[in-house]
């Protein structure tokens, strides 16, 4: 009984009371009655006993992202989507093809994640009805312990429902998002458009240049070339490691710029060590037809006419797979 959890979650929630309580209270209230009212009835009642809010026996109540609890089987949520991942595809264990949407939403209390499982929602993310920066609220959703993320999430599945633009929101409920994150995050190479952050999944193609390692001011940050910052004459400077690549996603090819600490760490050298202009070359050798995933924002290069993607982060797309392996296990399983 779908109601009943319902009432008992967000009772709990709104009065301090364990649900073992309000269940107790609940019997002693059908008794009390001589039995004339059934379970989800008398459950309606000591609600509203206990100040707990419905309306046309519909629970109302919206929690907070922070009121959540593992294992509640029934909530209702509301937030601004802050970014979207997928779809998705996966093949459940008995071969079954399904498709999965990842959302971060945030309200007054935090960020959390929402997971899509059915194709009506799903839908409404692929056609651009659903996406960064708009309020939802999800009715019915189940709340599940992330392993792979340590956190709580809430999952729309068969008896869930999600609204776009629901009625009657307070714009200041639900913090506006920074940044440029408007629409489905990852796209193909061709669609990229300039200054956009995206991610794509693509193969490193080509590398450009001999020279990786720049020297920099460092107290204006402004590239020295002749010993001396020619802005504020300093001659302290940092080594910057800059690799140029170009990166193909069977859509099209774009220039990548990746700098400092992810440039360092995509080819497992210091920018003190990449200054051997040999070593910087054979590692980015081993790398050409490698598949990873960049994030990064695009800029329109004036000089040359065309948009390159500046990168400031890479990640594996074994990673990726694991994640469709637990999507996969989890549905699996239910
Ligand atoms: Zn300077």
């Amino acid at each position: 009984m779908v109601k009943l959890e319902e009432l008992l979650d967000l009772a709990s929630i709104k009065t301090g009371l364990s649900k073992e309580e309000i269940l107790l209270r609940i019997r002693n209230k059908q008794k009390e009655l001589s039995g004339l009212v059934s379970e989800e009835g008398a459950a309606y009642i000591v609600a509203n006993e206990l100040g707990v809010k419905t309306k046309n026996r519909v629970v109302e109540s919206i929690l907070k992202l922070k009121e959540l609890k593992p294992e509640m089987k029934s909530v209702n949520v509301m937030g601004r989507v802050k970014s979207i991942y997928g779809p998705r595809e996966f093949t459940t264990k008995t071969g079954i093809k399904n498709k999965v949407v990842n959302m971060e939403v945030v309200d007054s209390t935090g960020v959390g994640r929402v997971v899509l499982w059915n194709m009506h929602d799903i839908e409404k993310v692929e056609k651009g009805l659903i996406k960064a920066g708009q309020v939802i609220q999800v009715k019915s959703g189940y709340v599940r312990e992330s392993s792979f993320t340590n956190s709580l999430e809430v999952h729309v599945g068969s008896r869930g429902v999600l609204i776009e633009n629901p009625d009657g929101i307070l714009g200041e409920d639900f913090p506006k998002i920074g940044g440029v994150e408007n629409g489905q995050r990852r796209v193909k190479i061709s669609n990229l458009k300039e200054n956009e952050i995206k991610e794509v999944r693509a193969a490193i193609t080509a590398h450009f240049g001999n020279n990786f390692v720049h020297e920099m001011c460092e107290n204006c940050n402004k590239k020295v070339t002749s010993g001396k910052c020619e802005k504020c004459g300093g001659t302290k400077t940092n080594k910057l490691l800059i690799l140029n690549l170009a990166i193909d996603d069977g859509s099209g090819t774009v220039r990548a710029a990746v700098f400092r600490e992810t440039a360092e760490r995509l080819i497992g050298l210091k920018a003190e060590e990449a200054v051997n202009q040999q070593k910087v070359k054979s590692q980015l050798e081993k790398l050409l037809g490698s598949e990873l995933i960049f994030e990064g924002k695009v800029k329109r290069n004036e000089q040359f006419d065309r948009l390159e993607f500046n990168i400031f982060n890479i990640k594996e797309v074994k990673t990726e797979s694991e994640i469709e392996q637990l999507i996969g296990e989890k549905n699996g399983k239910s």
